[in-house]
């Protein structure tokens, strides 16, 4: 009988330590619900700062939206100082076959890096940009077309050589503003110029009529 006591006493017992357990899992799932529920807010306040800021927040580069506005700051500036302006169009070569064969993130991952280095690699007074996608643009203030080809092919070069986790290139189409060219027809020159670039064998700079 009293071994039976004991028993049923280390039944009681370990049926209170399980609910007590239990109760620790169930506490413990709240608690990291709530940590993800709490990192996924910090993330869309980073995303909503960086877009006011202008900022791209993959990249770290300037958004579209404030390139927009850099140009066109750049290009009157230019008129009325008679200084040559240079717009580059860079576009990652043949990124989806990354995506398709490592996925989305490391995409993703791919896309952050280069920005980084393109940010690292052009001139001081450059204004690098995304523009969307896996295209990017570069606007070259106080560059002649002769100069922005040159600091391009040192830039199609340096990421080529570049040490990022995916070896890539990219393929950039050069264009020098012309006074009184508007902004739609700049990136049309420059953009005719990175279909050339794409057309040839890509992984090199051509130059805009
Ligand atoms: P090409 O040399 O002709 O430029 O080939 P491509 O594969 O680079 O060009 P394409 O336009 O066929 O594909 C671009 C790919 O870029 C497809 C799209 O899924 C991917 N992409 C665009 N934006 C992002 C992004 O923000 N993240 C990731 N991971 N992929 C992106
Ligand atoms: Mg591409
Ligand atoms: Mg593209």
């Amino acid at each position: 009988l009293t071994r039976l006591s004991r028993q049923v006493v280390t039944l009681m017992e370990l049926r209170r330590v399980n609910r007590q357990l239990r109760q620790h899992l169930e506490e413990r799932e709240w608690y990291e619900q709530q940590m993800q529920d709490y990192q996924r807010l910090l993330e869309l306040h980073n995303e909503e700062l960086s877009t006011q800021l202008g900022v791209d927040p993959l990249t770290g580069l300037s958004s579209r939206r404030a390139f927009t506005v850099a140009l066109e700051k750049t290009l009157s500036q230019a008129a009325m100082e008679q200084q040559p302006v240079a717009l580059a169009l860079i576009d990652i070569d043949h990124f989806k076959a990354i995506n398709d064969q490592y996925g989305h993130p490391v995409g993703d991952k791919v896309l952050s890096e280069f920005g980084h280095l393109l940010r690292r690699l052009v001139p001081l007074n450059a204004i690098p940009a995304r523009h969307g996608g896996e295209e990017f643009v570069l606007l070259l203030p106080g560059m002649d077309l002769d100069r922005a080809t040159r600091e391009t092919e040192a830039l199609c070069r340096a990421v080529r050589e570049a040490p990022l986790s995916q070896s890539l290139t990219v393929s950039i189409g050069v264009a020098a503003w012309r006074v009184g060219e508007s902004t739609a027809e700049l990136y049309a020159r420059a953009d005719a110029a990175l279909y050339a670039a794409k057309r040839g064998g890509r992984d090199r700079v051509m130059v805009a009529d």
